[in-house]
């Protein structure tokens, strides 16, 4: 399936609870087919389901900005959530609908096969990291530490991180997360000159 075909199913969906009560409309990944980032965030939110877009106002704002200043370049990177719909009263996502949807991104990431998956906060990096899942860590265990995952057969690495906007609400996270983008940067140009040693 091409990355259009499948982002015109992921708005047609109906295959969890969301797909009758969803608020806005289904937002599908976006960004480069040949990303060398795969973003996964937790759901669009009310203002990103009503306008299909990922990462819009001040959390786009500065997503980009500690990308620009990691030194990564945002054109190479897609973004996707762990539910492609916002769930009512933007609630948490439920463990049903996250399975449901998960497909949505292991489909978007065999088009795009990406060398770095960001697992952007604790709904994404749980479906990489089993001890999120049984409460044995938490994400400011395993924030900015790579781990290696297997996607539909082939090794990818997992750089989980805190959701961007974090820091906007919270100023002790923001040095944090800002040192993890580095990091990040950090581990995507060694990868890039072929040192997946990180
Ligand atoms: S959340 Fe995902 S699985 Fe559920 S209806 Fe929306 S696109 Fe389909």
């Amino acid at each position: 399936m091409t990355l259009k075909t499948i982002h015109k199913e992921i708005s047609a969906c109906r295959q969890c609870p969301l797909g009758e009560n969803r608020m806005g409309i289904a937002v599908p990944g976006e960004g480069s087919p040949n990303a060398s980032l795969f973003f996964i965030g937790e759901k669009p939110t009310k203002g990103e389901a009503k306008q299909g877009r990922h990462y819009i106002g001040k959390s786009g704002a500065h997503l980009r900005y500690l990308m620009k200043e990691a030194g990564i370049d945002y054109q190479d990177t897609f973004i996707t959530s762990t539910l492609c719909c916002c769930p009512p009263e933007n609630r948490d996502p439920t463990v049903e609908e996250l399975e449901q949807c998960w497909g949505w991104t292991e489909e978007q990431l065999d088009e795009t096969k990406p060398e770095f998956i960001v697992a952007v906060g604790r709904f994404a990096a749980r479906q990489f990291i089993d001890p999120l899942q049984t409460g044995k860590q938490r994400m400011g265990d395993i924030h900015g530490i790579p781990t290696w995952a297997e996607v539909d057969g082939r090794p990818v690495k997992v750089f989980p991180s805190y959701h961007p906007a974090a820091g906007l609400f919270n100023t002790s996270l923001e040095p944090v997360i800002r040192e993890d983008f580095e990091t990040l940067g950090t581990l995507l140009r060694r990868a890039n000159e072929g040192d997946y040693s990180g």
